[in-house]
């Protein structure tokens, strides 16, 4: 068995999971996250299944900092030293076009994670600093890095071209990459379990941010996100898809700069700007059922994206063996679930309403004559990750193995 660190690193946080694994088990020793890194009341909190987490307030002034604080509490707990780790693995937000897979870091992988920056310049240095961190504090520990963007390595040039002049493409990698790719892959194998064979999946991945994912034989074939993740779907606070001339309008009649109006279409839209400020589909749901009208509209219009993108999909493939939902949208709102499968009958979609509603939700929640499947599956991109290192490591250790 080996013991994996998986580190999630944002701008003011690192999430950590610990896993202890082997090919065919896994187990989480520990896992929880370092918030506020760089600002007043900085602390690390551990998650525990019993909801009575433990916390620790104490200055974390960078992600170094934050990864120490992680080690340390681990040390205490659960490793007599840091040996014990076998791997640390990342996630990454953007690969560019250099990474289809996830890969064990060295100098020349860093090198092109940090001409990816630019892609990604809001998020991009903290997936850097965490890597770094490691470096510092673990040298010589095998790092590996997974990215959002390596799964959907795979469109075709037709799904991730823009018809805009080719040198954007050529000269500022302006093309659509896509997001949630760790969580679609994640989705994309455990489908593949269930229903024995690789087969036509729609992913769904509905969460504060959200987008949709075409599958074909385990490949990424399209999907909503694009040269960041504005684009596609409605989302709770984002927009999604546009006519590119409405920001470009905005600037030149109300006077606003590229940085007001991106702010505007990234936090104050989606569901918050169709809602009187509701970013939590939770609330929406709430406020409909008291009433609430905009609410009302609000999910009708949700559900409206979700659905055209699914036919979409389905056409480009050629028909769907199964519909998947997943993150905090799709497994926790049976309302959601239902309005979609609904307007999807056409598919030979047939909703077993009980399962549907169950809580905590059945794997799957068509009959057992819907000649469409859908599943509902908990994300799991840490685990993805952890996997990835896994089967990283185990080439490694065969490799030297060769070697000797
Ligand atoms: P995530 O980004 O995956 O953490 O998902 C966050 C979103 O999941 C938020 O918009 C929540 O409102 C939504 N969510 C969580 N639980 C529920 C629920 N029971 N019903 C509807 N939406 C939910």
């Amino acid at each position: 068995m080996d013991k994996i660190l998986v580190l999630n690193s944002g701008s003011t946080s690192v999430k950590f999971q610990l896993f202890l694994m082997d090919s065919n088990t896994h187990n989480v020793i520990s896992k929880g996250l370092v918030d506020r890194i760089g600002l007043q009341g900085s602390k690390l909190i551990v998650k525990t299944d019993d909801a009575h987490d433990f916390t620790l307030e104490t200055p974390i002034k960078d992600h170094k900092d934050a990864i120490k604080v992680v080690l340390d509490y681990l040390l205490q707990k659960h490793l007599k030293n840091t040996d014990e780790l076998s791997a640390v693995g990342h996630r990454m937000g953007h690969g560019g076009e250099y990474f289809d897979k996830s890969v064990i870091i060295d100098e020349d992988v860093m090198e092109k994670i940090y001409d990816t920056i630019p892609l990604i310049p809001l998020h991009g240095p903290a997936f850097v600093h965490g890597v770094e961190a490691v470096t510092s504090l673990l040298p010589n520990k095998m790092q590996v890095a997974t990215f959002d963007s390596a799964f959907h390595q795979s469109m075709d040039k037709s799904a991730y071209l823009y018809a805009i002049p080719k040198e954007y493409y050529k000269d500022l990698r302006i093309r659509r990459y896509g997001f949630h790719g760790t969580s679609h892959n994640y989705i994309s194998h455990k489908t593949e379990e269930i229903l024995g064979f690789k087969g036509k999946i729609i992913s769904c991945h509905l969460g504060g941010g959200g987008s949709i994912c075409a599958i074909n034989n385990g490949k990424s074939v399209d999907t909503t996100m694009g040269y960041t993740p504005s684009a596609g779907l409605i989302m709770s606070t984002r927009s999604g898809d546009m006519d590119p001339y409405i920001p470009l309008h905005i600037m030149k009649t109300q006077n606003k700069t590229a940085d007001e109006v991106n702010q505007m279409f990234n936090k104050q839209s989606g569901m918050f700007g169709l809602t009187n400020g509701h970013s939590d589909m939770r609330d929406i749901i709430e406020s409909a059922e008291k009433g609430d009208k905009d609410c009302e509209f609000a999910i009708e219009a949700y559900v409206y994206s979700l659905v055209k993108t699914i036919g979409a999909y389905v056409a480009v493939m050629g028909g769907i063996d199964a519909l998947v939902f997943t993150a905090g949208i799709g497994e926790n709102s049976p309302l959601i679930r239902q309005k979609v499968c609904e307007k999807l009958s056409y598919l030979g979609i047939n909703l077993d309403l009980d399962k549907n509603n169950q809580r905590p939700c059945a794997e799957e929640i068509t009959t057992s004559n819907s000649s469409t499947k859908v599943f509902v599956i908990p994300a799991n991109e840490e685990l993805m990750i952890a996997e990835e290192s896994y089967e990283l490591l185990e080439m490694e250790k065969q490799k030297q193995k060769e070697a000797v």
